[in-house]
């Protein structure tokens, strides 16, 4: 977009910004997508679908406090949490194309 505008953007500063991003914890990488996403919570896991690339945050507070437990049972108190599920989604399942 911004070359089309006539812009030159070097790819050491499109890296900087999202360092910036993230840093603020603005955005996070999402291992299995091989990307980054925008943090709409801080204890969420993140589905991601491999097949149309469909990314979920669902809140799990069960699960989190059993990672805070079984972190705190061996000596650690959980500060950042990164948990992640690929799988393939319900409407790719159903074969429901994305559009
Ligand atoms: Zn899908």
């Amino acid at each position: 977009m911004l070359r089309s505008e006539g812009y030159l953007v070097s790819p050491s500063l499109v890296f900087r910004a999202i360092r910036r991003l993230v840093d603020q914890g603005s955005i996070r990488k999402v291992l299995v997508a091989g990307g980054y996403a925008l943090v709409r919570e801080d204890r969420a896991i993140t589905l991601f679908c491999g097949q149309c690339g469909g990314l979920y945050d669902i809140p799990c507070v069960e699960a989190f406090d059993a990672l805070d437990h079984a972190a705190a049972a061996n000596g650690l108190a959980a500060s950042r949490y990164i948990v992640e599920i690929e799988g393939r989604c319900s409407r790719c399942a159903e074969g429901i194309t994305p559009g």
